[in-house]
């Protein structure tokens, strides 16, 4: 089984739907109040863990019920949790969600115990990070604790896959570490600190980034690696709700790339991943399983 180590943002998501989004000063009355299950770093464990990845988690919780709910719920899904710190101090982080009813969202978020995560959580770690096939990160942690990561994955000569997410400007030194950079559209302009795709995607190469896999949605994804330069159309599904397809994607690749499979078989099973996770709604929940990824990637090839 592939090791795969995964240093990130645990969140617990608080929903309500409403009929529309409130303007500033107006109450809404919304539906029933609903949790789920998030974070970037924990979605991508998950999704991992599901692709049939050994998984361990670095990170945070606080020390509310909300952080006992998510620790469990990680177990339940294979995840281990030896590293994921009960922070008594700090509450766990949350996203409250007002979700309209024409789709739009409304997210305010509370990091919480994810914004303490630290270099000295990472070096913790430093015996599990030895051992593991792959390092997989995000951006919802500080960046003292994804350099510390990013460091030590090189010391141990580690392959290390950032989903540069939320967008933000990247230095250099952090992008010349990376050898498989996931950003969507949005994320490579902002990281780079270019208006355009092509302009920034020559800039990550030029910094050192070895692999760039600029995921597009419906419209599939673009690999740019040594030599080569490949656009490759989705996997034809019924989308419901593409929150997670992110997640999925790099959760599955990451699986894949740490079996030893090559890039682009390994950003097919991403692929496949973020597809079957759009057709179901919710994040979590909607992540598949390596059964449901091979099958679809067999189907397709026919
Ligand atoms: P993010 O949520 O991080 O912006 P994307 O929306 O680009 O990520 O989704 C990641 C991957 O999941 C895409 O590269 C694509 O392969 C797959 N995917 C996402 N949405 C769809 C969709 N509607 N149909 C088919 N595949 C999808």
């Amino acid at each position: 089984m592939a090791k795969v180590l995964v240093v990130g943002s645990i969140n617990m998501d608080l929903v309500v739907r409403v009929p529309h989004s409130p303007s500033p000063g107006e109450t809404v009355l919304g539906g029933d109040f609903e949790t789920f299950p998030g974070g970037k770093g924990a979605n991508q464990a998950v999704a991992a863990a599901r692709m049939g990845g050994e998984v361990t988690m670095v990170g945070r919780v606080g020390g509310d019920n909300f952080g006992d709910t998510l620790i469990q719920g990680l177990i339940e899904d294979n995840i281990k949790t030896t590293y994921v710190i009960k922070d008594s101090e700090t509450p766990t982080g949350i996203a409250m969600i007002a979700v309209a009813a024409n789709g739009e969202n409304m997210i305010v978020v509370a990091s919480g115990a994810n914004y303490k995560v630290s270099e000295v959580d990472v070096t913790n770690a430093r015996e599990i990070m030895r051992d593991t096939d792959l390092l997989l990160l995000q951006l919802e942690c500080p960046m003292e604790a994804v350099m510390a990561a990013i460091d030590l994955a090189k010391a141990y000569d580690i392959p290390v896959v950032l989903n540069p997410a939320p967008a933000q400007p990247l230095s250099q030194t952090l992008l010349a570490n990376v050898d498989i950079l996931t950003p969507n559209e949005t994320e490579l302009m902002m990281l780079a600190g270019e208006y355009t795709v092509d302009k920034a995607i020559e800039k990550v190469l030029s910094w050192g980034t070895k692999n760039l896999v600029v995921t597009l949605g419906a419209n599939g994804a673009r690999v740019v690696t040594e030599g080569v330069d490949r656009h490759i159309p989705a996997h034809e599904v019924t989308a419901v709700d593409t929150t997670a397809a992110g997640d999925a994607f790099n959760g599955a690749l990451a699986v894949a790339y740490a079996e030893g499979k090559p890039l682009l078989e390994a950003v097919d099973y991403g692929m496949a991943a973020g597809a079957l996770a759009a057709t179901h709604r919710g994040a979590q929940p909607s992540l598949p399983t390596r059964d449901a990824v091979e099958n679809l990637i067999k189907s397709s090839h026919v």
